[in-house]
């Protein structure tokens, strides 16, 4: 295993957020009843024409200057030919020698430092239907809704070399699609999916070994997985003097294993051909600038903007703008409260960690901004302490309304009174002569303690600076 090096290109395809699909006017929302958004050129009626929808270059001009990528300025339209049930025209509207964008690349943040991931090209096409296996009938439906979604495919260099490049560089290709808000790169409803081509040689050799290639697959964890697969298994193959053919690989997820389906295409099976009923793409330069002059700012720079105007760490900064959603909930709540700190460690810490134990994606956070504001002022005046403040992060998540209004319903609000927090040091002094004795004799830990218990008798809610200085007081007299 250590003898090879893995190497890696993704075909990324990316469902694009027009209202309307690439060729006709039917709606794109995702979810509808089978086939009740179709018409005659989507379901590929023979004798309609194609009309293709304007915004769905102006993204992919967007997807390939947010890339780095040179916009080709006379493009075209051509079919890929192949039958498959799910396709009823017999071929796809796709491009072929002449795609929207060449030549860009992505740059990732590995532990040996920065690297760019080439980009070969962005294309433009159309989706295909979807076939739903009727168990109960034996046959297949086929519903069209989806066919004539407009993609762009993200076509990378064999560039990669591991499955942590392949994690970076596919969260670094999404979050520039959400930023500039091309996609909703939903990988669950499929609008952010990859094939995956894999490929094994000796460490040193210079030319790459046969690939195979991996379809359509949705999940981060699922990439990963398969691409470990599929290189030993390559490994093996070749260990055991054979050679690895190349083909088009199943994943199955339940067995972790990949299964052959078919031997793969080249390009001239498809036989491409210019679409006669479309005409050519050709775009002027006031065109393209226009666009790249309204470029939204992308995560690179706001994370450059957030280790110089906040102070956040590299890490910090770069995890919070890996998503737009969580970057544009941290920029709202600072502006209501000014505490850029805690918000940022709120969203790195607890927000996360709630996020990944609900499977959820940040888009899917219940409680505004203004809400997360308001927990962190609460906090900051002292109305309730930081552990309370979990707690009503807690229940923002299950039930989301004013932060104030929750505590005041809990009962969460902190107890500032002197009195009451006098009656509790003593009560915890008094039930803890031992602790007060080892304070006594140096051991600086037996305060923490008897805080803690103190915290414990008022259920979290005691104001832990005035507890501090009261056991301080009571204590040395
Ligand atoms: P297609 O799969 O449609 O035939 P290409 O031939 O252009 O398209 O290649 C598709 C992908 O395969 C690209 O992302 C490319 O980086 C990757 N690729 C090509 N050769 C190899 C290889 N030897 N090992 C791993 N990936 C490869
Ligand atoms: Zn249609
Ligand atoms: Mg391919």
């Amino acid at each position: 295993m250590e003898d090879y090096e893995v190497v890696i290109g993704l075909e990324v395809h990316a469902e694009l957020s027009t209202k309307t699909k690439i060729f006709c006017s039917c709606p794109t929302t995702f979810g509808a009843e089978p086939n009740t958004q179709v018409c005659p050129i989507c379901m590929g009626m023979p004798g309609t024409l194609p009309v293709l929808n304007e915004k769905v270059v102006e993204y992919a001009v967007k997807a390939g200057l947010a890339t780095n990528c040179e916009i080709t300025r006379n493009s075209k339209n051509d079919r890929k030919n192949y039958f498959y049930p799910d396709l009823p025209k017999a071929y796809q509207i796709s491009q072929f020698d002449k795609p929207l964008c060449e030549h860009g690349y992505v740059e990732i943040e590995t532990d040996d430092g920065k690297k760019k991931i080439g980009l070969t090209r962005i294309h433009i096409e159309e989706d295909a239907g979807k076939l739903n296996h009727d168990e109960f009938g034996g046959g297949s439906l086929v519903d069209l809704n989806r066919a004539g979604v407009p993609l762009i495919e993200i076509v990378s260099e064999p560039d990669l070399r591991s499955v942590e490049e392949v994690d970076l560089y596919l969260k670094k290709l999404k979050s520039i699609l959400e930023y500039i808000e091309v996609s909703d790169c939903k990988m669950q409803e499929g609008s952010f999916r990859a094939d995956v081509n894999v490929s094994v040689r000796k460490k040193g050799d210079t030319k790459f070994g046969t690939r195979t290639e991996m379809k359509n697959m949705n999940s981060f964890r699922s990439i990963t997985r398969a691409i470990e697969y599929e290189a030993s298994r390559q490994i093996d193959v070749l260990e055991d003097g054979g050679e690895v053919e190349q083909e088009s690989l199943r994943w199955d997820e339940v067995s972790g294993k990949t299964f052959s389906m078919r031997n793969k295409e080249d390009a001239e099976d498809y036989r491409y051909f210019p679409d006669p009923d479309l005409v050519g793409i050709h775009l002027s330069d006031e065109y393209i600038q226009n666009i790249k002059d309204n470029l939204p700012e992308l995560p690179e720079s706001r994370k450059e903007r957030y280790l110089n105007e906040y102070n956040l760490s590299q890490k910090d900064a770069r995890i919070i703008t890996s998503s737009k959603y969580l970057s544009d909930l941290f920029e709202q709540a600072i502006k209501i409260c000014n505490n850029p700190k805690a918000v940022s460690n709120w969203i790195i810490s607890d927000i996360s960690r709630i996020l990944n134990e609900k499977e959820m994606e940040p888009n899917e956070i219940p409680f505004t901004s203004k809400e997360l504001a308001e927990l962190v002022s609460l906090i900051d005046k002292g109305t309730i302490s930081s552990s309370i403040g979990k707690k009503v992060l807690e229940e923002l998540f299950e039930n989301p309304r004013n932060p104030e209004e929750i505590i005041k319903e809990k009962g969460w609000i902190q107890i500032s009174d002197e009195g009451a927090i006098k009656e509790v040091v003593i009560k915890v002094l008094e039930a803890n002569p031992q602790s007060v004795a080892d304070y006594k004799a140096g051991k600086d830990k037996a305060l923490g303690f008897l805080v803690g218990q103190a915290m414990k008798e008022t259920k979290g809610k005691a104001n832990p600076k005035m507890l501090n200085e009261m056991f301080l007081k009571e204590i040395n007299g």
